[in-house]
């Protein structure tokens, strides 16, 4: 059983799959309370649906073959192991985007990780468990929310010290309507950092 916030059918507007149409699949609940959060609807409540159902749900929407699981934090649902092998025996790809606090050691090798650093204009820096940082591989990536010059600093330091034996791709997500895509750009240039400059793809074509 899961709880579920919305099943739907977009564009996805971030990571190495943007631009790419998706089913997400939003599950409900989360242990952080971001400052720049873009779901709170998504933190609480959510409705129960059996995971045969969710699958159905999905399979529904035209030509969809690409799920992506999402939250709130869809770790801390016990199910959502069993959605992920439902989807993936069912011939679908799968990822998954977590706030990065929890294990992902139950994630199997099918299922592309999106693995959240907060940084600290989130309210939750500090959160990260270090201990997946051996679980990311090259199929998998890692998001930065960049809020301010100070959240840049710190993505680039971590990034240097902790992640660049990992071969998972990193991106540099600048909060929108917060952080100015342009001035992200422009310091990643000057500072040859070799990230990703994530923009939120799906907050300009007007689809959710
Ligand atoms: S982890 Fe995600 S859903 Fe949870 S509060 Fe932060 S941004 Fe919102």
């Amino acid at each position: 059983m899961l709880k579920v916030s919305e099943i739907f059918h977009s564009i996805q507007g971030e990571t190495s799959r943007c631009g790419f149409p998706s089913v997400f699949i939003r599950l409900a609940g989360c242990n952080f309370n971001c400052f720049h959060c873009d779901t709170p609807g998504a933190r609480t409540g959510g409705s129960p649906m059996e995971t045969a159902e969710v699958i159905g749900v999905a399979a529904g929407f035209p030509g969809a073959d690409h799920a992506t699981i999402t939250g709130g934090e869809p770790l801390l649902q016990e199910g959502v192991y069993d959605l992920m092998d439902g989807l993936l025996d069912a011939g679908w790809r799968v990822q998954i985007e977590t706030n990065g606090s929890l294990g992902l050691e139950g994630i199997k090798s099918g299922v592309r990780k999106i693995v959240d650093v907060k940084t600290p204009s989130t309210g939750e820096s500090g959160s990260f468990l270090m201990e997946n940082i051996r679980l990311l591989g090259v199929a998998d990536e890692v998001k930065f929310p960049i809020g301010n010059a100070g959240d840049y600093g710190f993505s680039v330091d971590f990034m240097k010290k902790h992640l660049s034996g990992t071969g998972a791709l990193i991106n540099f997500s600048p909060v929108y309507g917060i952080m100015d895509a342009g001035e992200l750009a422009r310091m990643m240039l000057r500072d040859g950092v070799t990230a990703r400059l994530n923009i939120q793809v799906h907050k300009y074509i007007g689809v959710e």
